[in-house]
């Protein structure tokens, strides 16, 4: 008989079933962990897959046709989701912002979005309701996404010149499509638009100064992201980080900018303004500056794993209780009880981290929890 084969996706992401309390406290939607920070961001992951195979996340030669993605029967379902996005909600999330792999290839979309966009806090405040895409499919659904409660959208683009950028998404994905669903998505009123560009040194840090050019005076506000060491597969290094400083110098020697006060606390981006008016860029130093301290952000994965720190390697599985029939007194209770004793904060501790590669321990990949 042939060696029983193990398929990686069940062993990578080890999670645990959450403990359910004797004492059911309600959600008081105060909800601090070890370090005071409250719980305000909720991603959810409603697909692994992807088109696109962007070598810092999902490189080809690991994620390729041999790769087991999760069966449909593992994901939550649009009640599931609801369900939980609720708990959460009442727990003190304000802000939800749908992810993958690529969220727009999770079928009806916009049925989860109408489900999601009828929440409300405590105070009976509307949601921030978000996504963020690769924009492939946007041009055809923006319009339903709008219609369905969508807010607004994250589209990621690293580069304008179009060879740069069909060598990095892998999949041959012309900017012309992109840009053409950033357009669509601004003409149905899914703003303000925002553009995310992972900058790796080497690859396309040459794009940074024509990417700032074309977004410039526009109401589309750009943000450059450090090339992080999410996940264990793409073969992550620091001398191809780019560091943030790096990028604001270089486009501040063509269009002088001053730095200006973050929006929310939380808020990953450190915000810069055009001094000539032409709007603001933001930048992402999850490497060289990490922002841990104020992290108000969880995240559920694709099958209803809680993890609460990007660079987590265990995750709390949310889906054995929605499946198990807990209530949802139990199930905001257990939850409430991992986030109080939540005090990861691996970005401010990397040095550490590194220090000790011999742990061998796996980390989540960012296509799986989403970014
Ligand atoms: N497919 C969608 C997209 O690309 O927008 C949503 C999922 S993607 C995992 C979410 C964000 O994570 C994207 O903006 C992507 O650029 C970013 N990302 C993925 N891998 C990364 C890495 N190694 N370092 C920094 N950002 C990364
Ligand atoms: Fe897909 Fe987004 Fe990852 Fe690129 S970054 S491979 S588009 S999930
Ligand atoms: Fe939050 Fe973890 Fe990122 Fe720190 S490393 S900001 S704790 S997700």
């Amino acid at each position: 008989m042939a060696d029983k084969v193990i398929p990686l996706a069940d062993h990578r992401y080890a999670a645990s079933v959450p403990r359910i309390p004797n004492l059911l406290l309600p959600p008081s939607g105060l909800l601090g962990d070890r370090l005071g920070r409250a719980l305000r961001d909720l991603r959810i992951s409603v697909t692994d897959r992807c088109n696109f195979r962007c070598s810092y996340c999902m490189p080809r030669e690991v994620f390729d046709k041999q790769y087991s993605f999760l069966p449909h029967s593992s994901l939550l379902s649009f009640e599931e989701i609801t369900r939980l996005a609720r708990i959460f909600v009442a727990h003190g999330v304000r802000k939800l912002r749908l992810t993958g792999g690529e969220p727009l290839l999770r079928k009806n979309l916009e049925v989860l979005i109408g489900m999601l966009s009828d929440l409300r806090t405590a105070d009976g405040q509307a949601l921030d309701l978000t996504l963020t895409t690769n924009a492939s499919l946007l041009t055809k659904k923006a319009r339903a996404l709008k219609d369905a409660g969508l807010q607004r959208v994250t589209v990621s683009l690293d580069a304008l010149d179009d060879a740069t950028f069909r060598r990095m998404n892998d999949a041959d994905f012309p900017v012309a499509e992109v840009l053409e669903g950033i357009a669509q998505a601004q003409a149905v009123g899914l703003g303000p638009i925002k553009v995310n560009m992972v900058v790796k040194r080497g690859t396309n840090e040459h794009e940074i100064l024509a990417m700032a050019r074309h977004f410039r005076g526009t109401s589309v506000v750009l943000r450059f992201i450090e090339y992080m060491d999410v996940g264990a597969s793409n073969g992550w290094r620091m001398d191809e980080v780019m560091p943030s400083a790096d990028v604001v110098a270089r486009i501040h020697s063509e269009f002088p900018l001053e730095s200006i006060e973050p929006g929310a606390s939380g808020e990953t981006a450190e915000r810069w303004r055009y001094l000539d008016g032409a709007g603001e860029i933001g930048v992402i130093s999850s490497v060289t500056q990490a922002f841990c301290r104020d992290c108000n952000r969880a995240r559920l994965s694709t099958e209803g794993k809680l993890f609460l720190c990007l660079f987590a390697n265990h995750g709390h599985d949310l889906r054995s209780l929605l499946r198990g029939n807990a209530s949802d007194a139990q199930i905001a209770a257990a939850i409430g009880l991992i986030w109080q004793g939540l005090d990861d904060r691996y970005s401010e501790l990397r040095g550490a981290f590194a220090a000790d590669a011999s742990s061998g321990q796996r980390r989540v990949e960012m296509h799986y929890i989403g970014g």
